[in-house]
């Protein structure tokens, strides 16, 4: 049963001795890296979109400030000329101390004085009549520029809300095709499961599983991670470990036999980017993967599970189909 289990990566659906249901709106890892991507751009395009608002709304609050001093420096300046008019000594009156100041020689002196003081108050009520003026035009300046700054915070906005939308279809999108924890890292048969083995191969417990297909088959990273170590001989061959992070829980996958890696130690991967290719290096006795999933770090024990996990409890092809419930 095991070994006749086809597995599948570019497939959602698992099939027994048969053709994969190849279709065309069928799954690669090419697909779910790329959206990957697309939701990592996205993510840093509503991130910048955010900081545009906020110094968008920076800017309106400051040029409200502006506005709002502005306003109590043309009240004030506005309060002052009105005073100064209601001071000014109307004309009539004027002339009376004039005619009468050519009469008595003390009104004369006063009406010189009043004179002078009336002068001054003119002059004052000129300057602020200036000011006043001023401040109207710097208050247009201030009101454009307000509705300018309105204006951007308006686009910024609705360019945060457009991207914000696109990275909800994004993550629903990813959610459909990424499988939760691990994805199968190869399409091929299942030619050996996890578990107790015979031990003819020096070991009684098989701590992975093996996918048999022919050399050169692409083998692809099982979920985010970095490449902790690259390795070209011993019993494993040319292999690979990745380091994962999943929701704060260290993971460490193994891909052994291989025939070609494609990838450098510290290299950070997304889940479905190529490392490699399927071969048969090492202690392989035909082209397979050797895959094996430990909880924390690498801890191989060749008579039990060590840190290993069976991949196929954890693992999933895309599309989120699990390998075991979907065989039928
Ligand atoms: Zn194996």
């Amino acid at each position: 049963m095991w070994k006749q289990l086809l597995l599948s990566v570019g497939v959602g659906v698992l099939v027994l001795n048969g053709p994969a249901s190849a279709s065309a709106d069928q799954l690669t890892p090419q697909e779910l890296v790329k959206t990957t991507k697309s939701l990592q751009k996205i993510e840093r395009d509503v991130h910048a979109s955010k900081q545009a608002v906020e110094k968008a709304e920076r800017h309106v609050q400051a040029v409200d400030e502006r506005a709002d001093a502005l306003q109590a420096k043309l009240d004030q300046v506005s309060t002052q000329l009105e005073a100064y008019e209601t001071a000014s000594t109307p004309e009539e009156t004027s002339l009376f101390k004039q005619v009468l100041s050519s009469v008595l020689p003390s009104a004369k002196a006063e009406a010189a004085e009043s004179e002078k003081a009336e002068t001054d108050l003119k002059a004052r009520e000129a300057e602020a009549a200036r000011a006043l003026e001023e401040l109207s035009d710097q208050q247009a300046e201030v009101k454009a520029e307000r509705e300018q700054a309105k204006a951007s915070h308006a686009a910024a906005y609705k360019q945060l809300k457009a991207q914000a939308a696109q990275l909800t279809d994004l993550k629903k999108q990813k959610a459909a095709i990424a499988p939760d924890q691990f994805m199968i890292p190869a399409t091929g048969r299942l030619s050996q499961g996890f578990g107790p083995a015979s031990g003819q191969f020096g070991y009684t417990f098989h701590n992975g599983i093996d996918i048999a297909a022919k050399v050169g088959t692409p083998i692809y990273a099982a979920a985010d991670g970095k490449v902790i170590d690259v390795k070209t001989s011993g019993p494993y061959g040319k292999h690979v470990f990745i380091e994962h992070d999943l929701n704060g829980q260290k993971w460490t996958t193994v891909y052994a036999h291989m025939h070609k890696i494609e990838v450098k130690k510290g290299q950070a991967l997304l889940q479905g980017e190529g490392i490699g290719q399927i071969g048969n290096t090492g202690n392989s006795s035909g082209p397979h993967l050797h895959f094996e999933v430990h909880q924390g770090k690498y801890g191989y024990s060749s008579s039990s599970a060590g840190n290993t996990v069976n991949p196929m409890d954890v693992a999933e092809v895309l599309g989120g189909t699990s390998p075991i419930k979907a065989v039928y």
